[in-house]
């Protein structure tokens, strides 16, 4: 079985870190047998079923009391021997156990590392291996359950059914080079405008759904601009209504305690609350109103929240004018149960204006429709799959290699190169074609274990 990566066993603690009834080592690695005897003090697994036993370090004494699980190449998560080691989940019960695997000969895995060998060992192409990670991150049910679509293949099918239709598309026009007497009658007499027009519209198709997937994944970013008391916090929790996002540390980032997370339709919505925008003697608070303003100048809308009663004061506009000028703006009229006016969307000249009442609620199913449409949200509907950006610039590279083709549908060498590169765009999605640069930058991105 030749497989496609170097010898090294890698070892981690697949589990989260912390204390938890069970602790998970995961190993990898070209051939795990002996490796399974000598922790296990002689024990000889057998494939896929779990054995109980101790875990024992160099001089024979025990580390550990648990499960071993051997998954023989190249049926496992990473088409090589693995083999999981199931003790007790505790730090330092869990690190004696990594230092045993470490004296046995495995190193370190890299974060990612373990799916890596999964795509180089093809037990999964690349868009199956980053939705592995878009899996664990997942902020909504709806979110999970479309990060699992993919991963099972659906974004992979379709795309791969793309490239299916692409190459006989292909075989066609390069037919027509190989022989000089074919000509353009002969692609008409085969239709090749009529394919092409056919891969188009499933591209455009594969294109709007990887579209919504990418906003389930990335979600919005909404600055909160507001005085105190004018109804912030009520309006978050109105607009979450009874869906709690579920907020992932992410290694290596101190969490903001100007953001705030909620979920509409399952949508992640970033909240960048502006109220800690002032001015500052107080270098840490500086360091915090730098970092808020980067938020801000990557937003996709401002909500500008407002007492109904006093409407915008100047304070407010003061902050206004200090946003981007491009950043589209909804206002929301608050509290309307206080002044007595009708709740709803207000035609206003340039911004969009709604009144609402955070907490009546009269107004808020208003607001919510609002939001999901500047984002371009139509619902989370049947086959949704999770796509990131990556995939959406491949997919729209590809689409304007199609429409080049089209245009120079007279001069079929030209025609045949752009199919060509429409092709090779698609298959970057799946990792036919990816750098490897960029495999080491979607990778690194995971975190120790997967
Ligand atoms: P924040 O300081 O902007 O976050 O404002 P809060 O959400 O804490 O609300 C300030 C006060 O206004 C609280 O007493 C809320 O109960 C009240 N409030 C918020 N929204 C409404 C509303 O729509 N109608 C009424 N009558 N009171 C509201
Ligand atoms: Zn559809």
């Amino acid at each position: 079985n030749p497989l496609r990566y170097p010898e090294s066993t890698i070892a981690a603690v697949a589990t989260a870190p912390g204390r938890g009834g069970v602790g998970v080592i995961r190993v990898s690695g070209r051939t795990l047998l002996p490796f399974a005897e000598a922790i296990s003090g002689g024990k000889r697994p057998k494939p896929r079923y779990a054995t109980y036993t101790d875990f024992y370090d160099a001089n024979g004494d025990a580390i550990d009391n648990g499960l071993m699980l051997y998954f023989p190449a190249p049926h496992s998560f990473t088409g090589e021997d693995v083999l999981e080691l199931q003790g007790h989940g505790g730090p330092v019960v869990m690190q004696m156990l990594l230092s045993r695997c470490v004296e046995l000969g495995a190193r370190l895995a890299e974060p990612g590392e373990f799916t890596k060998r999964a795509f180089l060992n093809d037990k999964l192409d690349l868009a199956q291996a980053e939705s592995v990670a878009d899996l664990i991150d997942a902020s909504s049910a709806t979110a999970a359950r479309s990060a699992l679509k993919s991963l099972k293949g659906a974004f992979s099918h379709d795309i791969h059914e793309l490239v299916d239709h692409l190459i006989t598309l292909r075989m066609l026009t390069e037919a027509t080079l190989d022989f000089p007497e074919e000509d353009v009658d002969f692609l008409e007499a085969a239709d090749a405008r009529g394919q092409l027009h056919r891969i188009q519209s499933e591209l455009d198709h594969v294109l709007a759904h990887a579209k919504q997937g990418a906003i389930l994944r990335e979600g919005m970013h909404v600055v909160l601009v507001g005085e105190p008391n004018v109804g912030k916090s009520s309006l978050m929790n109105a607009l979450a209504g009874d869906e709690i996002a579920i907020v992932t540390d992410i290694a290596g980032t101190t969490r903001d305690t100007v953001r705030e997370e909620i979920l509409i339709d399952g949508v992640p919505v970033h909240v960048i609350d502006t109220a800690g925008l002032r001015e500052t003697e107080d270098l840490v608070e500086k360091i915090g109103i730098e970092r808020t303003w980067a938020a801000v100048d990557k937003a996709d809308l401002a909500l500008v929240l407002v007492d109904s009663r006093s409407g915008v004061t100047t304070s407010v506009e003061a902050l206004l004018e200090r946003l981007p000028p491009a950043l589209p703006r909804v206002t929301v009229y608050n509290k309307v149960d206080l002044t007595g006016e009708a709740a709803g969307l207000i035609e206003a000249e340039n911004d969009t204006a709604v009144r609402l009442s955070a907490m009546t609620l009269e107004g808020v199913p208003e607001l919510r429709a609002l939001l999901l449409k500047a984002i371009g949200w139509h619902g989370a509907e049947e086959g949704l799959y999770l796509a990131r950006e990556r995939h959406l610039d491949a997919l729209r590279r590809s689409r304007a290699h199609l429409d080049a083709a089209e245009g120079s549908y007279q001069q079929i060498e030209l025609m045949a190169e752009e199919l060509r590169m429409a092709q090779s765009a698609l298959s970057e999605i799946t990792g036919e074609f990816t750098p490897d640069d960029l495999l080491g930058v979607i990778f690194s991105r995971f975190c120790i274990g997967k």
